[in-house]
């Protein structure tokens, strides 16, 4: 019998799982389809908020410490694998105008974002940027990190260090006596554990014991991926909230869409057609490119963007770690961090107060 029950396996679930391991607790994580095949794969991986200043500090102080974690989990993830997560330091150059807030945030979280105010200086940074962008903010230290080998490479590293995990088996009940947790009851047999956390990304709240607590729904995201030669776009660029992501090998990622219909991950000509002007607006030469791949994700949407990361407030040993909208890459490594402080009761390494079900209601 384990000791506690990871239910999804993205990101969250892999990175929770991973930690709590590391930490001497006895595991089983459990994922209804692939590992990683859900948003975690789909997303664009940058390790920054898009317009961080626009989100509260619960989001930020999570944001700021998983970006020391990630140099050093990339390392971890290579020696342990051999597998490459193409963590990149491609910076951010932003299209932003609103300089003040900027500079609040940036002093607040000791973050190098610089103030650029003519063509030729933007065209320094980025030289594909289209000649009508003449201001921004650059923030050299961003970082990204490629999804699909993320996930490969957690998932390698489980493997390395004996972390049980079952694909394809879905979870269809938490089983809970005398609100007390006692196990789940998956497709293909009961499983008891003293603990029980719920990392079910856009399908956490599909529990009875969740459904009317926890307020995750599915957002999904469309994006396209262009064939381009490596360094031929060398900086993530975002503006109005369309983002390009140069990758390693050539491949140019334009993103992203944000679309509350439910649970469906169809792709869209319409939402092609958006993402491809966007782009093309941005860095004119995308153009000249084929579209190689399109795809959607359904991202944990809340309404904040505060991820839970705490202890169910009705039933004891139930632990949520979801609802990490756009930021379950940027968040993930800090936020397991957290869940895995809370899960062994010892002193959490920063407040956990606004990740707790009471502070969303
Ligand atoms: C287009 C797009 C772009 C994005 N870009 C970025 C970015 O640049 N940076 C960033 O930080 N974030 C980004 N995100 C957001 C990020 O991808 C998500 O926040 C993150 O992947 C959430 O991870 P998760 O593990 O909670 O969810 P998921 O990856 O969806 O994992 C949840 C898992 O739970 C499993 N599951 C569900 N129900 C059950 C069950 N009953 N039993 C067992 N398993 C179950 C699912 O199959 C799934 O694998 C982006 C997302 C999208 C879609």
């Amino acid at each position: 019998m384990p000791d506690c029950i990871i239910v999804g396996g993205g990101v969250i679930g892999l990175l929770t799982a991973r930690q709590l391991f590391l930490e001497g607790v006895d595991v089983l994580l459990l994922e209804k389809g692939p590992l990683g095949g859900e948003s975690s794969w789909a997303g664009g991986g940058i390790i920054s908020p898009l317009y961080p200043w626009r989100y509260d500090d619960a989001v930020n102080v999570l944001a700021e410490r998983s970006k020391q974690i990630y140099p050093v989990l990339a390392d971890q993830l290579f020696e342990q694998t051999g597998q490459d997560c193409e963590l990149l330091h491609s910076g951010l150059f932003t299209v932003a105008e609103d300089q003040q807030e900027i500079a609040d945030w940036a002093n607040k979280w000791s973050v190098d974002a610089r103030f650029i105010n003519d063509a030729d200086s933007v065209h320094a940074i980025e030289n594909t940027v289209g000649k009508v962008v003449n201001q921004g903010i650059w923030m050299p230290d961003v970082m990204q990190l490629r999804n699909p080998r993320f996930v490969s490479a957690l998932k390698a590293s489980c493997e390395f260090l004996s972390i049980p995990y079952r694909e394809h088996e879905a979870v269809e009940e938490i089983v809970v006596e005398n609100n007390k947790v006692c196990g789940v009851r998956t497709r293909q047999q009961t499983i008891s554990a003293e603990k029980v956390i719920i990392a079910s990304g856009a399908w956490s709240a599909q529990f009875s014991a969740t459904e009317s607590s926890v307020d995750v729904v599915p957002v999904k995201g469309q994006m396209i991926m262009y064939k381009g030669e490596p360094d031929l776009v060398k900086r993530i660029v975002l503006s109005e909230g369309h983002y390009i992501i140069p990758r390693k090998d050539g491949r140019i990622l334009a993103g992203s869409t944000l679309e509350k219909i439910g649970f469906d991950k169809t792709i869209s000509a319409g939402a092609l057609a958006e993402l491809h002007q966007a782009a093309i607006e941005l860095i004119p030469l995308l153009e000249g490119l084929e579209v190689e791949r399109q795809w959607a994700g359904l991202r944990p949407g809340t309404e904040k963007g505060i991820p839970y990361i705490c202890q169910h407030d009705e039933v004891e040993n139930l632990y949520v770690h979801a609802g990490h909208f756009r930021n379950g890459i940027v968040l993930g490594a800090a936020s397991a961090e957290l869940m895995t402080d809370i899960v062994l009761d010892r002193e959490p390494w920063c407040d956990v107060t606004p990740y707790t079900i009471n502070a969303q209601d």
